[in-house]
Parts: structure tokens; C-alpha cells; sequence
């Protein structure tokens, strides 16, 4: 798999598939442009090259049919604005109209195709009829299977290579994503430079990290972080635990958590990680004190109380004081920091302190040297909030791409193009 920096794509057409999945306003304008952003790099190298580009992009959900509201006609303005070129269209991302607009490209040109959901088989999800049956269902899915191939030859023969560049939808195994690479060889298809720093940044944490190791992993509830946190037990030295899903872990270990958030359901869950750590060798680190609060709201009476002691009528909305103290000495003396989720409720500024605090810590770690990744909605938007993004190594705002990385999952965008 050729490195994107060492290709050259002079006299060649590269198909890029990007994330231009943008939030548009009523007049179709887009309101937020930062991932049109960062796939320009890619698409600039390929056009500076002597190159042209095809781009293709998902927008919205449109369940594959046809929708004027979710078409990419309304970016193109947008996309040429910040490419500072003009950017051709096709109304369809494949059939006539595209071939010849791809044939017709020259280099240094760039063409924008419409929605690839526009066509079912971009996501491979066949319509099923109500009281369909399971035979039924299961004919509809295969010849569903066939036509996901011809669409995605389809759209690898506009181009000689194939660059994927949309780390957000790598964990899809949609055609545009992951059924193309097929039709490219090994020398043909690559990374983007987005995805080529997402997996190397995961792929220095996950796969060889500098230690001590610390995985600082924060949020409301366990059920949705389970998954990560096993997984993670087999690489790090410490994991800090943080956000309403430490209640369940204090109570399993017998603790008073008054009115915190708890999911009972996962008791035995949190008991059993606990296990598995202590015969890894894995630091677990808890909150040992927290700031209550009568109410979940920003009126709300507070106070400190043991983590463990939380009066009844009280709930425990961020990490206290002394836990503050401990972990920011944890992730200080770190090299490798990985961090998801808030150790409290940080969009109100009374129980911002715990995320804040740690937010600092890890900046301060990177500053002496330590690899840092935040990653997962809501830790980006505290880094930001808080003015700490430029402090760390690597943001990765991914969703769910980045949850199943970091579950050890193989994505198929990834494994498509590295095999
Ligand atoms: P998640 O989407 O699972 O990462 O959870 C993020 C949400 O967890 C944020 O909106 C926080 O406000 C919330 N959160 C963090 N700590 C607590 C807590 N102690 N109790 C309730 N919610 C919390």
C-alpha cells in the first residue's frame, strides 16, 4: 500500500472518497465546514501532482433514494470557495453523466459526484416489504450483494486510484468504502492523509506505546464504553476511571452512591473488570472523593463527599479535590495518554473542574513529551471549551470509527486498502 506523501498522481485520476457529511441550514448553506477542510490536503496533493480528482461524499439519509435536500449540489459553491478553484458536478455519482465528466477531467481538475446514497447499494441495505419472509429476506440481501458490486466497479472505473480519505465512515463495509478497493491492485488504492494520521495516531497508542501507558476513559454510563475498557486492559498501565459510570464500579464495591447515575444491570460487569485488571497489572483509579449535588443543575446545592459516602437525596456530578490531586499526578508521569469521555458534568461550569483539571494535566504531560490522543465527541468538545486542543497531540473526532478502533475492532475502510 503506497504512502499517499510518496505517490505520485501526475497524468492520473484519483477517486477520493471524503466525508462531506456537512450540517446545512434552510437555505442549504453549510453551516460548519470543518470537514470540508480537512480533506483538502488529499485532494490538493492529488490535483498539485498533475492530477485530477473525483470526489464522492455520503450527505445525510437519505435510504437510498433520491432527495434534492441531500444533495451535494449545495456544497459545490463551498467546496470551490475554500479549494480556491471551480469544481465540476455530476448529478449522479455513476452512470453516463459521471463517466463522461470523468473522462472528461483534466489535469488538475476536480469533480464533485452526487450522493452515494442517493443509490441503495452504497449502503447495502435492501428495501425488505412487511411479511417478508425469512427466505425472502435472505434472496433480497444476496441480490443485494450482487448489485453493491457492480455499483462499486461502477464507481472504481471513473478513476486509476482509489484514496480513502473518511475515517468516519471506516467502520462501514459500504461500497464506496470498502467494496471499491476490490477493484483497484495493492499499488493503486491508499489513505488520505485524514486517515493516515488517524490510524497512525491510534496505531502509536494502541499498537506501541511509549509507557507508562494511561487510559483516561469518562461519561455517563459503562454499557457503552464496556467493550473499550476490556480491550484496553491488555495494553495499559493505568486506567482512570471517570463521569457518572464510576457509580456502578463504587457500588459494586459495596459504597453508598445516593442518587448517582447507576447501571445495576452491570454490577458483576464492573466487579469482573476490576478482577481482570488486578491480574493484569492494570491501575485501576476511582474517584476517592466527589462534588454532589442536591439536583442535577447548575443551582444546585454542592459539597464534597468520599466517593464511596454519598448521602442519600445527593448525586456525585464530577471528580473531587483530592482525586483531582492523584490523578493529575498519574497522567503527569505518563507517556502515553489516551482520553474519551468527561469525569464529570462539564457542559455546566459548577462540575467542569475534574475535566478541566485533567484536560491541563494532560497538556502538561505532552509539553514534557507524552503522546496525547483525545478522541470521542464529547472530550473534544471539552478540549476545546476549555482551550486546551492545541495542547495535545492528536484530536481525533471520529464517533463510532474511532469507538470500534479503540474496541480492537478491524474496520473494513481500513482493512480494504492495508489488507
Ligand atoms: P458519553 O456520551 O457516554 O461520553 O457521556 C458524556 C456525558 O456524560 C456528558 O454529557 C456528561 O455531562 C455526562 N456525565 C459526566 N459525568 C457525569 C455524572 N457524574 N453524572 C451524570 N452524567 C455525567
Amino acid at each position: 500500500m503506497p504512502k499517499i506523501n510518496d505517490f505520485n498522481f501526475s497524468g492520473k485520476k484519483a477517486i477520493i472518497r471524503v466525508d462531506f457529511n456537512v450540517p446545512l441550514n434552510e437555505k442549504f448553506e453549510v453551516t460548519d465546514d470543518t470537514r470540508i477542510k480537512a480533506a483538502l490536503p488529499t485532494i490538493k496533493k492529488v490535483i498539485e501532482d498533475g492530477g485530477a480528482a473525483i470526489v464522492m461524499s455520503h450527505l445525510g439519509r437519505p435510504k437510498g433514494k433520491v432527495n434534492p435536500d441531500f444533495s451535494l449540489k449545495h456544497i459545490v459553491g463551498h467546496f470551490s470557495k475554500l479549494l480556491g478553484k471551480e469544481v465540476k458536478f455530476a448529478s449522479d455519482c455513476v452512470g453516463p453523466e459521471a463517466e463522461e465528466k470523468a473522462a472528461a477531467l483534466k489535469p488538475g481538475e476536480v469533480l464533485l459526484l452526487e450522493n452515494l446514497r442517493f443509490h441503495p447499494e452504497e449502503e447495502g441495505k435492501p428495501a425488505i416489504p412487511e411479511g417478508a419472509s425469512e427466505e425472502e429476506i435472505k434472496a433480497l440481501k444476496a441480490e443485494m450483494k450482487e448489485k453493491q458490486k457492480v455499483f462499486a466497479q461502477n464507481l472504481a472505473k471513473l478513476a486509476d486510484v482509489y484514496v480513502n480519505d473518511a475515517f468516519g465512515t471506516a467502520h462501514r463495509a459500504h461500497a464506496s468504502t470498502a467494496l471499491i478497493a476490490e477493484y483497484f491492485d495493492a499499488d493503486s488504492k491508499m489513505f488520505g492523509f485524514l486517515i493516515d494520521s488517524e490510524v497512525s495516531s491510534l496505531d502509536k497508542v494502541l499498537k506501541s506505546p511509549d509507557r507508562p501507558f494511561t487510559a483516561i476513559m469518562g461519561g455517563a454510563k459503562v454499557s457503552s464504553k464496556i467493550t473499550i475498557i476490556e480491550n484496553l486492559l491488555d495494553k495499559v498501565d493505568n486506567l482512570i476511571l471517570g463521569g457518572g459510570m464510576i457509580y456502578t464500579f463504587i457500588k459494586s464495591r459495596g459504597g453508598k452512591i445516593g442518587n448517582s447515575l447507576c447501571e445495576d444491570e452491570y454490577l458483576d460487569l464492573a466487579r469482573s473488570i476490576e478482577k481482570k485488571a488486578k491480574e493484569k497489572g492494570v491501575n485501576i483509579y476511582l474517584a476517592t472523593d466527589v462534588l454532589a449535588a442536591d439536583a442535577f443543575s447548575e443551582d444546585a446545592n454542592t459539597r464534597i463527599m468520599p466517593a464511596d459516602q454519598i448521602e442519600d437525596g445527593w448525586m456525585g456530578l464530577d471528580v473531587g479535590p483530592d482525586t483531582i490531586k492523584a490523578l493529575k499526578e498519574v497522567i503527569e508521569n505518563s507517556s502515553t495518554i489516551l482520553w474519551n469521555g468527561p469525569l464529570g458534568v462539564f457542559e455546566m461550569d459548577k462540575f467542569a473542574t475534574g475535566t478541566k483539571e485533567i484536560g491541563k494535566a494532560i497538556v502538561k504531560a505532552t509539553e514534557k513529551g507524552a503522546f496525547s490522543l483525545v478522541g470521542g465527541g464529547d472530550s473534544v468538545a471539552a478540549v476545546n471549551k476549555f482551550g486546551l486542543a492545541d495542547g495535545v497531540s492528536y484530536i481525533s473526532t471520529a464517533g463510532g470509527a474511532l469507538l470500534e478502533y479503540l474496541e480492537g475492532k478491524e474496520l473494513p475502510g481500513i482493512k480494504a486498502i492495508r489488507g
